[in-house]
């Protein structure tokens, strides 16, 4: 495949931006070559400045779970357009965006957007110390929240500890308030509350962590994180940014029968554009300034042309679309399933709905960070290269999940598994 053009402009692109790119895991330095410039993009496919066109299951990151340039979306945004791209003023568009998303997480009374993932679990950890008085956050090793500084934190040497800052430029003042511990193990959250109950604010938790792999968690882990909380009285944040309107049956704390005190949104909301969002019952809610002393706030929260393309997708996530992307998604599985086994490659296919992961390894899929195999990104490069080539694209590293969206259809799924097929009986391991 001809990438010249793509080449020249990263080349060109090393000298304006750092590594050439606006965010790390865009510089495909995990897997082999450089990173593919892009030209324009059309339901499940993306064309490249070299006119290749390639079937794409990263749908940038999650947010387009109708495919790129969705007529319907794109039309949406343009009427807005025409009346103005931002206010800094309350708008009609807000309150509609709003209703939606209440629609679905029914444990929100009030809802506060804003422009990013990042932001929005931000603010929500803010409100949460705000409401609680309490400092301490509890976190997991293996999920992202977004570049928090109080969230940028990995383990230190124990198994349930204070974190140590996974970023230089962050003081270990700001991560000295995050505790640690490793998913799918209540009986360390237990050990850290009965520590440190009366000062942990909230604990904050991917439901479904999907940034690090597809790391599924039980259900009765999570039930036991709310018991926690319940018990000391701190609060329970979903950050659902990536899982948010993934799910037929509601929102992925509702298939777990657990409801959270405040969720994180992002990514599906938007619609393609920029869109965060944070909500919880009242109570906590109107801790918020203009109401209440927590202060945030930001001068494109709450866009037009975002609310009107998050407002779009969301009418169009009906009952048959998520039936249409969990049926390509049933069919990936069991048919790259096959495929996987057929070559004995060392890798797993992990599902939930239209949210994948090629876990690596022959045993049970990870569900804790540290199980993750070491050779997992060298396993993935060869063959993340040899799909591209095949005109397939999934996500640039071993550690991130692939889309499926309302936009592919059963010619996609099947193409990416020929793909596979033909790209192990070519790779040696
Ligand atoms: C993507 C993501 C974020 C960060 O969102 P940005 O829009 O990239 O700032 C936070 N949490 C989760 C679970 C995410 O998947």
């Amino acid at each position: 495949m001809d990438r010249t053009k793509s080449d020249q402009l990263h080349h060109e692109a090393l000298s304006h931006l750092v590594g050439g790119v606006n965010s790390p895991v865009r510089a495909f330095k995990s897997v082999h070559g450089n990173p593919i410039y892009f030209e324009k993009a059309s339901g499940a496919h993306v064309t490249d400045v070299d006119g290749n066109v390639l079937v794409d299951f990263v749908q940038s990151w999650g947010p387009l779970i109708h495919g790129h340039s969705h007529p319907d979306i794109i039309e949406a945004v343009h009427e807005k357009m025409l009346n103005g791209t931002s206010f800094g003023a309350p708008h009609l568009g807000e309150i509609e965006l709003a209703k939606r998303v209440k629609n679905r997480f029914s444990h929100m009374d009030k809802v506060r957007f804003v422009s990013s993932g990042t932001e929005a679990v931000m603010s929500a950890v803010r409100l949460a110390r705000g409401y609680t008085g309490r400092d301490i956050l509890v976190k997991f090793e293996g999920c992202y929240h977004g570049h928090v500084d109080s969230l940028m934190v990995s383990s230190g040497s124990g198994l349930a500890t204070f974190g140590i800052a996974s970023s230089p430029g962050i003081p270990q003042d700001t991560v000295a308030t995050t505790l640690i511990c490793p998913l799918d193990d209540l009986e360390a959250v237990e050990y850290l509350f009965n520590e440190h109950g009366g000062e942990i604010a909230a604990v904050v938790i991917e439901p479904l962590p999907a940034n690090n792999g597809l790391l599924v968690q039980r259900p009765e882990f999570l039930h036991g994180l709310r018991n926690l909380c319940d018990q000391h009285g701190a609060l329970l944040i979903f950050d659902e940014v990536i899982s948010g309107f993934r799910f037929q049956g509601g929102s992925y704390g509702d298939l777990c029968g657990v409801t959270p005190d405040l969720t994180a949104l992002g990514k599906v909301i938007g619609g393609g554009l920029p869109v965060g969002a944070y909500g919880a019952r009242s109570e906590i809610m109107e801790q918020l300034s203009p109401l209440g002393p927590v202060y945030q706030a930001g001068t494109l929260s709450g866009n037009p042309l975002a609310m009107a393309a998050g407002a779009k997708t969301l009418d169009m996530l009906s009952e048959g679309a998520y039936q249409h992307m969990e049926h390509l998604g049933s069919l990936l599985e069991e048919r790259l399933g096959v495929v996987l086994e057929k070559h004995g490659y060392p890798m797993r296919m992990v599902r939930r709905e239209s949210l994948f992961w090629l876990s690596p390894g022959d045993g049970n899929p990870a569900v804790r960070a540290d199980q993750i195999p070491n050779d997992a990104a060298a396993l993935y490069a060869d063959v993340h290269q040899a799909l591209l080539e095949r005109g397939y694209m999934l996500a640039p590293s071993a550690y991130e999940i692939g889309f499926i969206s309302t936009s592919h259809d059963e010619s996609h799924i099947l193409g990416l598994v020929e793909a596979m097929d033909d790209a192990l009986s070519s790779l040696e391991w």
